[in-house]
């Protein structure tokens, strides 16, 4: 054992963070409310971010904080497996009431990764419960991010989160990326690309329709940059997945819960997929929690045998845990009382103006938005990628707002609650931090 002190930073393996360099020149939050962090040396940074696309409603809410504090004190916690306690019901009813029609049942899990782990099981066990469980084969998408464990990296499409770890998922195919150069600075859904969906027909036809069980995508990709569905291409891969009886997930862990205006992508793009994956602002990023929201079809597929059988062989320990309900509960509250996702479209044209006014700052060759999410791409340095854009966020950073990066790519996706002066003064800040840039 090492003689750890209890400010030591070695013990603590961080996540996707180049560790070396961040101990090195640590940056630590210890506060935050509404739009803003509190830094270890007494600094209060913009959160540009939502922290990691989570906290929609913003820092520590009252309303969050009390239902949370009251519930850990009265029912800390409760077994999930063939027990129950009433708010994992109340908030199961609320969310599908947020959900498209046809959405009417959730399946709680921890995490955004276990969302998608989750959804992808009960699709091949779906099929395998109205006899067709021949139906293995999973699509995803290049440049899809869909959290980290195995069925995840996957169907996912980014190289360095699949490349080191061996052969993952067989029989998993992947759709072309829909991010074209046809499409720069495109304001909102871009106009070119919808044909790319058809890249499905051409690999459904290489495997036989009657092989492939599900596609998930993310409707808009946020982890690789903010890609944008072309006009008519989600469209299009709904008809052609329920043509052949594929079912169509969503992956809707950055898109829900109002960060494009609407409850979810699929009211906001008018599309409605056979499952949705959840986590993030399901809480506010407060407690970890994912739902999987799944039809009235798929939910009914397993309730036909016999009623004291279990009819899913799945769940977590934590599914449904009463605090997770709590803080969920409140945070819909919470959107809806102030009204955060109709704020979000009424913000739209503003946070869109703002940032295309980046388009003449140095470095930039491409700007997206949605919602309130945008990027910024940045042209790269020859034989250093990455590096411009990080340098961006650590400048940044010691300008006073939280941005965050993906490749050359500067992604922002505020709390809800945030002022226009707030997006004026994010921009502003970004502009003269890249201008600066070598
Ligand atoms: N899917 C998508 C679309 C995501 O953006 C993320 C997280 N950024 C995940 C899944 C994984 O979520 P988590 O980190 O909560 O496991």
């Amino acid at each position: 054992m090492l003689d750890a002190k209890p400010n030591d930073l070695n013990a603590f393996w961080m996540p996707f963070t180049a560790n070396r360099q961040f101990k090195a020149n640590p940056r630590m939050f210890t506060a935050a409310r509404d739009m803003h962090f509190t830094t270890s040396d007494g600094r209060q940074v913009l959160d540009g971010t939502a922290g990691l696309w989570c906290c929609n409603a913003g820092h520590c809410r009252p309303r969050i904080t009390e239902a949370v504090q009251h519930q850990v004190a009265e029912l800390d916690y409760a077994p999930a497996f063939q027990m129950g306690h009433p708010l994992a019901f109340e908030l199961a009813n609320r969310l599908v009431d947020l959900a498209p029609d046809g959405i009417d049942h959730v399946f709680y899990t921890n995490s955004g990764s276990e969302s998608v782990e989750t959804a992808l099981k009960i699709a091949l066990a779906y099929h395998r419960a109205r006899g067709e469980g021949q139906r293995t084969r999973l699509i995803g998408r290049e440049r899809g991010y869909h959290g980290v464990n195995f069925g995840g990296i996957s169907v996912g499409g980014i190289v360095n989160n699949r490349k080191v770890f061996g052969s993952l998922l067989a029989g998993v195919d992947h759709l072309p990326h829909t991010h074209i150069p046809e499409n720069r600075m495109s304001r909102g859904q871009p106009e070119h690309g919808a044909h790319l969906a058809d890249e499905l027909e051409r690999i459904i036809a290489l495997h036989g329709a009657e092989t492939v069980a599900a596609v998930i995508v993310e409707p808009m990709a946020g982890s690789t940059g903010v890609l944008l569905p072309p006009k008519g291409y989600l469209q299009r891969l709904r008809e052609i997945t329920a043509k052949h009886g594929i079912l169509l997930i969503f992956d809707e862990v950055i898109t829900g819960f109002g960060r494009l205006g609407s409850a979810f992508a699929a009211q906001h793009y008018g599309v409605t997929p056979d499952m949705m994956t959840t986590a993030k602002g399901l809480t506010n990023g407060v407690i970890p929690m994912g739902a999987v929201f799944a039809s009235g079809a798929i939910h009914d597929a397993f309730m036909q045998g016999p009623e004291h059988l279990i009819e899913l062989f799945h769940g977590y320990t934590y599914s449904g845990n009463p605090i997770a309900a709590a803080a969920g509960i409140a945070t819909l509250d919470t959107y809806r009382e102030e009204g955060l996702f109709e704020r979000c479209a009424e913000l739209a044209p503003y946070w869109q103006e703002a940032l295309h006014s980046l388009s003449d700052a140095r470095h930039v060759i491409d700007i997206r938005n949605e919602g309130l999410i945008g990027a910024v791409e940045l042209e790269p340095i020859a034989g250093q990628p990455t590096k411009r854009a990080f340098d961006a966020f650590l400048k940044a950073y010691d300008k006073g707002i939280l941005i965050r990066t993906t490749g050359d790519i500067i992604a922002m996706s505020p709390p809800l609650i945030i002022s226009r002066e707030q997006i004026d003064q994010l921009v502003d800040t970004l502009r003269d931090v890249l201008n600066s840039l070598d």
